[in-house]
């Protein structure tokens, strides 16, 4: 009897520890699909939307039929979606709706180290994205940079359109 016991109590420990580490998997996974893009598949290539001068390198983009998912991992925790993060997911939509005009992108993953989100590709997180890039255009929005790090600018989805871009600054002074 006792020998049963152990042994049904070895079989729920098992299932427990499969359950557990399943739910964690599921935690840190990535969209379903075909992977099209990421750093070991095009070696770091930019993105970049012709029409509205907008790049971006997503970590991930899979494909499921016509469905396509960017996926980003960012460092660090977060209790909620940070802003600037869902901008740039914005831009990823834009850039992807571009390249891939008869695909369906309707969300993207966002993924820090303590949670994930779905973030869905809305009118009004793309009228934000555009705003942006119109006002940096313009050079009325961001008016002054306020950093000098040549890093955030090559990660900027608006580099392109920036005039305080710093890697365009570095490139001239350098010619
Ligand atoms: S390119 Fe650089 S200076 Fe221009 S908006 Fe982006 S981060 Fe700011």
């Amino acid at each position: 009897m006792e020998a049963i016991l152990l042994l049904i109590f070895v079989v729920v420990l098992i299932l427990v520890l499969i359950l557990a580490a399943s739910g964690k998997r599921k935690s840190f996974s990535v969209p379903r699909g075909k992977k099209i893009y990421g750093d070991m598949l095009t070696k770091g290539k930019v993105l970049k939307s012709e029409r509205y001068l907008i790049t971006g390198k997503p970590d991930l983009i899979t494909r499921k039929g016509k469905l396509i998912v960017p996926y980003e991992y960012k460092s660090g925790n977060a209790s909620e979606p940070r802003t600037g993060h869902l901008l740039q997911m914005g831009a990823y939509f834009i850039i992807l709706g571009d390249m891939y005009p008869n695909s369906i992108i309707k969300y993207g993953i966002l993924k820090y180290g303590n949670s994930t989100f779905r973030v869905e590709n809305t009118h009004g997180l793309r009228n934000r994205v555009l705003a942006i890039a119109d006002e940096i255009r313009a050079n009325s929005g961001i008016p002054s940079r306020n950093h000098d790090n040549r890093g955030r600018c090559f990660r900027c989805p608006y580099k392109d359109v920036c005039s305080q871009n710093l890697i365009h600054y570095r490139a001239s002074e350098d010619a």
